[in-house]
C-alpha cells in the first residue's frame, strides 16, 4: 500500500499510527474493523491529495496561533473540526476520549515549550494544536495530516481509544515538529527518520509528563514499573485492548520484540543495520527500520540521560533535510553533541556515548 502523495515537488506526510502491514496482518486474521480502517484511511488520503492538488496547498502553510488546545469531535463522521468540544483552559468535558486528547496535547505543547527543546508549539510559531477525536466507526488508528492529529475510538476488542496514549499523541505531535524542522521525505530512510524522531518524541513526552528515567525496568522489575519510575520504551502499548494486553506497538530498548501474536503478527523491526529491511512494503519500510535509529537513541539515553538525548536530537534535527539519509543523521547527531557539549548543554562524553551507540547498531 503506498502511504505518500506526491504533491508537485513537495512530499506530504500522511502518517497513521498503526503500520498498514499491521493493519494487514488484523484483516487476515477476520477483524472487520481492520479492513475497514484501511478503506476509510485509503479514502480520505485520496481525497487530501485531490484537494491538495487543486488548491495548490502545502503542507506548512498553517496560520499563526497562540499554542492553543482545539479539541474537536468527529461525531464518528470522517469529518475534520467538526464540533470544538474543549478549547484551551475550557473546563473537563466528561467524556474521558476529549479529556484524555485535551491533557495529552496540552502536556506535549508544554514540553515542547520547556528548556529542553524550547519550542512555541509544533512550529515554533505558536501554531494552535488541533486534535479530532471519536473520528470515523471504530476507527483502529490515529494519524498526523500535515496540521492537524486525529485519533480513532478503536474497535474496543483490539484497540482502545487512542486518545488514551500519551506517545501515541505525543508520537503524531512529533510528525508535526519533524514536518517543520527537517520535513523528512516519507519513504526509505527519510521516511524511518521521520517515524524515529516521532517514536522519540512520543517516548521523551511520556517520560518528562510521568517524570521517568531512562534506566529501563527489565526482568522482574517490570512489575514494579509504576514504582521505581524507569521508562517502559514502549510505545503504544496504553491502547492495547483486553485481547492484546502486555502488547505494543514498538519497543524502543529492543526493537523486534513488540509484539508477537495471531493478529498483529510478529514486530518486523530490526535492531542492526545488518537486518535492514530492503522491500518495498511500508513506503520502504519506514516504520520497520525507524527500529535501527531508536535502538541508538535508547543506548544513548541510558548512558547520559533522556533529556540531554533529547537535547542532543533535536538539535540534530533542525540541522537535517529532506532527503537525509541515516549515515547524514548520525553524523548530524554527533555534531550536535559536540556542540552542545562545547557549551556546557550536555555532558562531556556526550560525544563518546552517542557514537558507541551507533557503533552497536552498525552506524558508526
Ligand atoms: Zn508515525
Amino acid at each position: 500500500m503506498n502511504n505518500f502523495t506526491k504533491v508537485g515537488s513537495d512530499y506530504e506526510c500522511f502518517s497513521t499510527f498503526i503500520p498498514p502491514y499491521v493493519l494487514d496482518n488484523m484483516a487476515k486474521a477476520g477483524i472487520e474493523e481492520a479492513k475497514s480502517t484501511i478503506l476509510q484511511s485509503q479514502f480520505f488520503r485520496e481525497t487530501r491529495a485531490e484537494n491538495s492538488k487543486k488548491m495548490g496547498l502545502l503542507a506548512a502553510t498553517v496560520p499563526k496561533g497562540k499554542a492553543d488546545v482545539q479539541v474537536y469531535d468527529s461525531e464518528n463522521t470522517t469529518v475534520f473540526q467538526k464540533k470544538l468540544v474543549r478549547g484551551q483552559d475550557d473546563p473537563k468535558t466528561n467524556d474521558p476520549a476529549v479529556d484524555n486528547a485535551y491533557d495529552h496535547v496540552n502536556d506535549d505543547r508544554d514540553f515542547l515549550k520547556d528548556e529542553i527543546i524550547g519550542l512555541n508549539s509544533l512550529d515554533n510559531n505558536g501554531m494552535n494544536l488541533i486534535c479530532n477525536v471519536h473520528f470515523g466507526k471504530k476507527y483502529n488508528n490515529a494519524f498526523w495530516d500535515g496540521k492537524q492529529i486525529t485519533l480513532g475510538d478503536g474497535d474496543g476488542v483490539i484497540f482502545t481509544n487512542f486518545a488514551k496514549s500519551l506517545d501515541v499523541v505525543a508520537h503524531e505531535l512529533g510528525h508535526g515538529v519533524v514536518q517543520f524542522t527537517a520535513n523528512f521525505e516519507y519513504h526509505h530512510q527519510p521516511g524511518a527518520l521521520h517515524e524515529h524522531f516521532a517514536d522519540v518524541f512520543g517516548t521523551v513526552v511520556t517520560q518528562w509528563v510521568e517524570k521517568k528515567t531512562a534506566e529501563k525496568a527489565a526482568g522482574k522489575e517490570i512489575e514494579w514499573l509504576q514504582i521505581t519510575k524507569k521508562a517502559d520504551w514502549l510505545i503504544g502499548d496504553e491502547i492495547m485492548g483486553p485481547e492484546l494486553y502486555g502488547e505494543a506497538l514498538r519497543c524502543m530498548s529492543e526493537p523486534g520484540a513488540a509484539y508477537d501474536n495471531n493478529i498483529l503478527g510478529k514486530d518486523p523491526q530490526p535492531a542492526h543495520m545488518k537486518n535492514i529491511y530492503t522491500g518495498p512494503g511500508d513506503n520502504g519500510g519506514v516504520h520497520i527500520n525507524s527500529g535501527i535509529m531508536n535502538k541508538a537513541f535508547y543506548l544513548t539515553a541510558i548512558e547520559i540521560g533522556t533529556d540531554q538525548a533529547s537535547r542532543i536530537w533535536y538539535n540534530a534535527l533542525r540541522n537535517l533535510w529532506p532527503t537525509a539519509i541515516f549515515k547524514e543523521a548520525v553524523g548530524e547527531i554527533i555534531k550536535a553533541a559536540r556542540l552542545l557539549a562545547k557549551d556546557n548543554k550536555v555532558d562531556k562524553e556526550a560525544t563518546q556515548r552517542v557514537r558507541t551507540a551507533f557503533r552497536e547498531v552498525g552506524l558508526f
